[in-house]
C-alpha cells in the first residue's frame, strides 16, 4: 500500500478509536475521510475519486487497528518485484517446475512478494493470470497465433473446442467418473477438462482431456493436472490444500479431492472407512495409494490430515489415518 512517508502523533490522535472495531461498517468513515481529502489534497494536481478514499480507509483501519503506520516501500522497491518479468522468466517450465521455482522465489527471506500477495495461493494466482494475459498479448500481436495453439487446417480457425461426439468419448472411456474425486452418477455434472491448458500448448483432443466434476474442476483452474495418471509428477509435493465438502458430495469425496490434488494425479486407490461403530475402519481410516505416491509425503502431514478429518469433514470419531501403498 502507498502511504505517506510521515505522519504525526497528532494526526494519530484524530481517528476515532472505534475505527478499529472488525465490524466497523466503513460507510461511517466517509465523512472524516472527505474532509481530509479536501484538507490535505489538492483538487487540481492530485487523483481524488473512490480509490484514494479506498487507500485512506485501509491506511485509517491500519493505524487504528495497530498504533502505527503501514510499512512504507518505495516504488523503486517494488520495481524489483515484476511478476512479469517472473512470468516471461518461469512460463516455459512444467508447471510442478513452476511451483518449485516460484515456491522459492515467494520464501527467499527479504523479500517484498509476501507484502503483496498475502499467501503463496494468491502469488500462483497473479502469476498465472500474467501469464495468460502475456500469451494473450503476443497472440494478438503474432500473425502466426498457430505457433501458440494448434490450428484446424481445415477452416483455418484455431482448434480449442471439442466436439459434441469427442466429449462423450472422453466421458464414456472415464466411465463418466470425475477421475480426481471419483464422482458419478445422476445429479452429478461432468465436465471435459484439458489436462495441459490450450494456452500452455496442450491440445484440444482426447488424450489431453479427462473428466472431472464441476467443483474439481474449478479447483484444478489452469494447472496442468494429469487425474488419468496413478504415479505423482511430484518431487516434493509442499502444500496440503484442504478443501471444503461442496453441495451433497460425500466427505470421502472430498477427502479424495484432497488428497490427489496433493499428490497432483488420481493417487487414491480406495479410502478404507465405515459408517457402523464396531465396524473395521469406523476410528481409523486407511487411504490406499497406488504404487509410485510415496506415502511419506502425506505422512508428514498427518496430523494437519486428522484435524481436518475431524473438524472441516465433520467426521470426529475418526482417531487416526492409516497412510499405504496398495500392495
Ligand atoms: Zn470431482
Amino acid at each position: 500500500m502507498q502511504a505517506s512517508g510521515y505522519c504525526d502523533k497528532n494526526k494519530f490522535d484524530q481517528i476515532p478509536e472505534e475505527w478499529s472495531d472488525e465490524k466497523l461498517d466503513e460507510k461511517t468513515m466517509a465523512p472524516k475521510i472527505s474532509s481530509w481529502i479536501n484538507e490535505y489534497f489538492d483538487s487540481m494536481k492530485d487523483i481524488i475519486g473512490p480509490a484514494l478514499e479506498n487507500d485512506l480507509i485501509k491506511i485509517c483501519r491500519h493505524i487504528a487497528v495497530h498504533g502505527s503506520v503501514p510499512e512504507y516501500h518505495s516504488f523503486e522497491d517494488r520495481e524489483r518485484y515484476d511478476l512479469s518479468k517472473l512470468a516471461r522468466k518461469f512460463g516455459g517450465q512444467t508447471k510442478p517446475q513452476q511451483i518449485y521455482l516460484l515456491k522459492s522465489e515467494y520464501e527467499k527471506s527479504g523479500n517484498l512478494w509476501k507484502v503483496f500477495y498475502k499467501n503463496f495461493h494468491m502469488f500462483i494466482n497473479a502469476f498465472d493470470l500474467e501469464f495468460t494475459r502475456i500469451i494473450l498479448d503476443e497472440m494478438g500481436k503474432s500473425k502466426n497465433a498457430g505457433d501458440l495453439f494448434h490450428i484446424n487446417e481445415d477452416n483455418n480457425k484455431i482448434d480449442i473446442e471439442l466436439t459434441e461426439p469427442e466429449k462423450e468419448q472422453i466421458k464414456k472411456r472415464d466411465n463418466y467418473t470425475c477421475l480426481c474425486c471419483f464422482k458419478s452418477g445422476k445429479g452429478n455434472r461432468m465436465e471435459i477438462d484439458h489436462i495441459v491448458p490450450v494456452f500452455q500448448g496442450g491440445r484440444a483432443d482426447v488424450e489431453n482431456s479427462q473428466t472431472l466434476c464441476r467443483e474439481c474442476n474449478f479447483q484444478k483452474g489452469k494447472n496442468a493436472i494429469n487425474f488419468r495418471i496413478n504415479s505423482s509428477p511430484c518431487i516434493n509435493p509442499k502444500e496440503l490444500y484442504l478443501y471444503q465438502v461442496k453441495g451433497s458430495e460425500s466427505q470421502i469425496q472430498t477427502l479424495i479431492r484432497t488428497i490427489n490434488m496433493f499428490y497432483h494425479c488420481q493417487a487414491v486407490s480406495e479410502i478404507k472407512y465405515s459408517l457402523r461403530r464396531n465396524g473395521k475402519n469406523y476410528s481409523t481410516w486407511e487411504v490406499e495409494l497406488y504404487q509410485g505416491n510415496n506415502p511419506e509425503f502425506l505422512k508428514n502431514k498427518k496430523s494437519e490430515l486428522i484435524k481436518y478429518v475431524q473438524e472441516d469433514l465433520s467426521c470426529d470419531h475418526v482417531k487416526d489415518v492409516n497412510i499405504v501403498s496398495v500392495q
